[in-house]
């Protein structure tokens, strides 16, 4: 599992033991910066092609903001994934865009919700949020997220996307023990509860946020919520891309200077 950089947003991509590869999101600069810079186009899609990934067997939007779809465009033109994941389908006009080129593109979107095992490559990708009765569609919200954990052999990885305080307290239900915790929306105080990190039990954390963020994350607080439970921390605004080995019996890190 590989956490890039992409400065404030997220974009994960995971790589099977048999070499299925799901991303999940993209980055994305939001609307208001105005900027010709396309994170989808000049930061993910030369990782993925450095990784010697010319097509993905699937991505997924965690929920239809800006800072984790906005580079998805480039991505489903460059990388023709099979499937495109969601979890509530968002009235975000966006969003509605992405789904337009997905289906020029012939890629098959799939609704994704809490309870869901998708086999992926020698792993399990089990769906934790948003739960199967989640009513109605929304224009995007944090609490809205589709989370996922995905396992190998005694390994897991739990992604949150930016899941807050009342998303969390229903995934601490739902056995989300995992060894590495990619942390919610990018560190911010209302994510990352105690009351989760007590259910994930995690060794590893990763962060996903920019350099000088206006947004000032991750906090403080939230890094020492995660000193205090013993957990070794990676951030991609110092580290830069961070990747994470899990091998069916452990977890090692990998960054790269
Ligand atoms: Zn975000």
């Amino acid at each position: 599992m590989t956490a890039i950089d992409v400065g404030q947003g997220d974009s994960i991509l995971l790589v099977s033991p048999q070499g299925k590869t799901l991303l999940v999101d993209t980055g994305g600069l939001p609307q208001w910066m105005h900027s010709d810079f396309d994170i989808g186009e000049d930061v993910v899609s030369p990782y993925l092609w450095s990784r010697g990934i010319h097509r993905l067997d699937a991505v997924a939007i965690t929920h239809a903001h800006s800072d984790h779809m906005g580079g998805m465009a480039a991505v489903l033109a460059n990388f023709h994934p099979r499937e495109l994941w969601l979890g509530v389908e968002s009235r975000s006009p966006e969003l509605q865009k992405l789904l337009e080129d997905a289906k020029r593109l012939s890629v098959v979107v799939i609704h994704r919700k809490a309870g869901d095992n998708i086999e992926l490559g020698g792993s399990t990708v089990s769906i934790l949020a948003p739960a199967s009765n989640f009513g109605g569609s929304t224009l995007g919200r944090n609490d809205d997220s589709l989370v996922m954990k995905i396992s190998f052999g005694q390994t897991s990885a739990l992604l949150e996307g930016d899941a807050e305080r009342r998303e969390e307290q229903l995934i601490a239900r739902e056995q989300p023990q995992a060894d590495l915790l990619k942390i919610a929306h990018h560190g911010s105080t209302t994510s990352t509860i105690p009351e989760l990190l007590a259910a994930v039990r995690p060794r590893f954390a990763v962060i996903s946020s920019g350099v000088r963020n206006v947004y000032g994350r991750p906090r403080m607080e939230v890094l020492n919520r995660l000193e205090q439970s013993k957990v070794a921390t990676y951030r991609t605004d110092l580290n830069g891309a961070v990747t994470f080995y899990l091998d069916g019996q452990g977890v090692s890190a990998l960054v790269v200077h």
